[in-house]
């Protein structure tokens, strides 16, 4: 019912030279039946966006400012990513929250800067280890829930992405089961608050996702894809992981 999403964070890496994974993802994946996005650096944006144009891959950017114009030096507004070409943009990341001190207060804010100018936004949650292992995960992916998702997101307009912060980059990855209670978890919230438009959000799981591990991850109930931060830089780890989806 829900149709799986394979998206891609590209993080600070990618120059014009990247643009040959794009074509080789694309190439790979002509009609696929999922969907998939790559967000590249603000600075590839508008170029992928442009490669990219009537085939199966969207370009969504990393962040947006939550206003829309103004003296903000440095940052980009969501109607300027939509300028750009994307469809989508990933708020809340947790490199951002700990690199640039988001809070949940400002990632709701830049959520609703996303649905004002339509783009899809991807908002991000996860624990860190040390919340973990106190036996914390629940609450505080509640009170992420409850703090950084404004009224109004929709099945159309809204992604959710359970990234546990000690499983990005790390090679650690939780066990199914915790992958399972974490998505329900926040399916439940979901369907609490948002009713029926709650039931047909993605949710996607991100840290550590690799061609070796998507297909058992992708099993597990509540799981609609990935978001994907290494593996996503070359086609050639991608495009397993979207085939396994
Ligand atoms: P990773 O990153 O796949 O490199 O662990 C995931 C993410 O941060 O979205």
């Amino acid at each position: 019912m829900r149709r799986g999403l394979a998206a891609g964070n590209w993080k600070m890496n990618g120059t014009g030279a990247s643009l040959a994974e794009i074509e080789a993802l694309t190439a790979a994946h002509p009609d696929p039946s999922v969907d998939i996005l790559i967000c590249p650096p603000a600075t590839l944006l508008a170029r992928m966006s442009d490669a990219v144009a009537g085939g199966p891959v969207a370009t969504g950017g990393q962040d947006c400012h939550a206003a829309v114009s103004g003296a903000h030096t440095g940052d980009i507004s969501a109607e300027m990513l939509l300028d750009a070409g994307a469809s989508h943009v990933i708020v809340g990341h947790s490199e951002r929250r700990a690199d640039h001190h988001e809070a949940d207060a400002d990632v709701r804010a830049k959520a609703e800067a996303a649905m004002r100018a339509g783009l899809v936004t991807v908002i991000c949650l996860g624990e860190s280890l040390a919340e973990r292992e106190a036996g914390r995960t629940l609450d505080v992916i509640g009170a992420q829930l409850a703090g950084s998702l404004p009224d109004g997101l929709t099945g159309a307009n809204a992604v959710i992405a359970y990234e546990p912060i000690w499983a990005i980059g790390t090679g650690k990855v939780p066990t199914i089961a915790q992958i399972a209670e974490v998505h329900d978890f926040i399916r439940s919230a979901l369907v609490e608050r948002f009713e029926g438009e709650g039931d047909k959000m993605r949710i996607l799981y991100g840290g550590s996702v690799k061609p070796t591990n998507a297909a058992e991850i992708f099993a597990v109930a509540n799981v609609d894809g990935a978001l994907v931060g290494g593996a996503s830089l070359k086609a050639a780890d991608f495009s397993p992981i979207i085939a396994a989806l």
